[in-house]
């Protein structure tokens, strides 16, 4: 309970800390588009530092589609739309500041078809054409910014306590209602049921996704992921009138849009990773077992990934064996087979599928990062550096792909760059007395002006992010 209070003070002060304007630099009623921006990336470091975010291409990869392409029928925003997808149980999404959407994988763990999650994503983004966070921090930045915090911090206190009492977690949720009571009003919330709808409708979607998913956020908020989480949803009043107003909306449009059929089977695989990995893998396995509305093949192969999760290492290999018969040439299944055979010390079958899988996606970072792993293994560590340069570009914040980077450079002798890697490793870790370890260490190797000013580019990043999450500077 203490440790509960804590947290949410500590969160409370963090906005004192992102949101108060050095006097001189920004007026104190103007809310500009550059603070805005600076604002969003100080907030997505927060979530990047508090929840594992999730880079599957098949997950993230395919949720930024799907905001792409209802993107296409929103007004010119000011802002690249951005998405990050985190591992958390909740059935939740929120739009924060600067076009930036935060999406759980409880949500799509948890619906059941593409125009239900699109739903949900025109909803938020309706939100963010609308501008209602940015006018909420206009109106008054304190209450603005804190509400955005405030609520990061009410799911935070859910996540961190999990499996315990449920005394903290009323107090997470407490404080997640109370901020987002502050964040939208009833008539935002009317606003972005419309033009969701309307986005929805506009880009191909069926429009009777969004009644199916909030009646389903509304009946599962308490039991998914088990973390007692309170959706976005439940926290605003009125929910009976609006999914009534949205029906009757829906009912108006021509028939043709209301039986529109969408494809499912990007959703459904998105939605089978969700599971496999970032639900707990014995109900995983229950729901692979029981393979209620998934295509045979793809209940396979999260039944191989639930059995390997769990160490059950022969039902694991049987049940990869299924799925690569049926559909061995896919690169999510060939990336999947290489993660479990590397894990599991095939180091031959692992390379062979996880080569083919980076080849067929480039941009499959999991793969790459499995494939980079297995190379090293094989002795060829030059590719294995490389690939992992590849992943560090999108993710330039990821400890354990960091320190794999640390090892290889030191096995090939780069001593100097690699405790610069494991420097920033331990930084995003938040153990600064091994940061600055490392840090030292780099300094007694640097020889050459360049190699100094590589320390120093860290020794700035490092500091930025302390200032960042409010932490005092060494
Ligand atoms: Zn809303």
């Amino acid at each position: 309970m203490l440790k509960a209070r804590f947290v949410i003070w500590m969160c409370w002060v963090h906005i004192f800390v992102l949101c108060c304007p050095t006097p001189g630099q920004t007026s104190l009623t103007e809310f500009t588009i550059r603070d805005e921006l600076e604002l969003a990336r100080k907030f997505d470091v927060m979530i990047e530092t508090y929840f594992p975010v999730v880079e599957d291409v098949e997950i993230s990869g395919y949720v930024r589609d799907l905001v792409d392409r209802l993107a296409l029928t929103m007004p010119p925003q000011p802002f690249p739309l951005k998405v990050t997808v985190v591992r958390h149980g909740a059935m939740n999404a929120f739009a924060s500041a600067a076009g930036h959407i935060t999406v759980f994988t409880g949500l799509i763990a948890n619906l059941h078809s593409e125009d239900e999650l699109a739903s949900v994503l025109a909803h938020e983004l309706a939100h963010v054409s609308e501008r209602h966070i940015a006018k909420a921090i206009e109106k008054s930045k304190i209450i603005g910014v804190g509400t955005m915090l405030g609520m990061l911090a009410g799911v935070l206190i859910g996540s961190q306590t999990r499996g315990e009492t449920g005394e903290a977690l009323a107090l997470g949720s407490l404080a997640g209602s109370q901020a987002l009571q502050l964040q939208y009003s009833r008539q935002n919330e009317a606003e972005a049921d419309q033009y969701g709808v309307d986005f929805l409708v506009a880009a191909g979607f069926n429009p009777l996704g969004i009644t199916a998913a909030f009646e389903r956020i509304r009946k599962l908020q308490w039991i998914a992921g088990g973390g007692g989480v309170p959706s976005y949803l439940t926290t605003h009043p009125g929910m009976n009138e609006r999914i009534g107003a949205m029906e009757e909306r829906i009912a108006r449009l021509p028939e043709e849009v209301r039986t529109r059929s969408t494809d499912n089977s990007r959703f459904l695989r998105a939605k089978a990773m969700s599971q496999a990995w970032h639900t707990d893998a014995r109900s995983a396995l229950a729901v692979f077992r029981a393979a209620k509305d998934m295509p045979a093949c793809l209940a396979h192969l999260g039944e191989a990934i639930a059995y390997s999760r769990q160490q059950q290492t022969e039902n694991a290999r049987q049940s990869f064996a299924l799925a690569m018969q049926c559909n061995g040439a896919d690169p999510l299944w060939q990336r999947e087979y290489g993660r479990f055979a590397f894990e599991f010390g095939r180091l031959e079958d692992a390379f062979s599928a996880l080569h083919t899988a980076v080849l067929k996606r480039p941009r499959d970072l999991l793969a790459l990062f499995f494939y980079a792993r297995a190379g090293v293994e094989k002795g060829d560590v030059a590719t294995g550096i490389d690939a992992l340069n590849r992943v560090l570009k999108e993710v330039p914040r990821d400890a354990e792909v960091l320190e794999y980077l640390g090892r290889f450079q030191a096995a090939q002798g780069d001593h100097l760059n690699a405790h610069l890697n494991f420097a920033k490793a331990m930084a995003y870790r938040r153990q600064f007395a091994r940061y600055a370890y490392h840090v030292r260490q780099a300094e007694g190797l640097a020889l050459t002006e360049a190699q100094r000013e590589a320390i120093s580019a860290v020794q700035q990043e490092v500091a930025e992010y302390r200032q960042i999450l409010g932490l005092p500077s060494e």
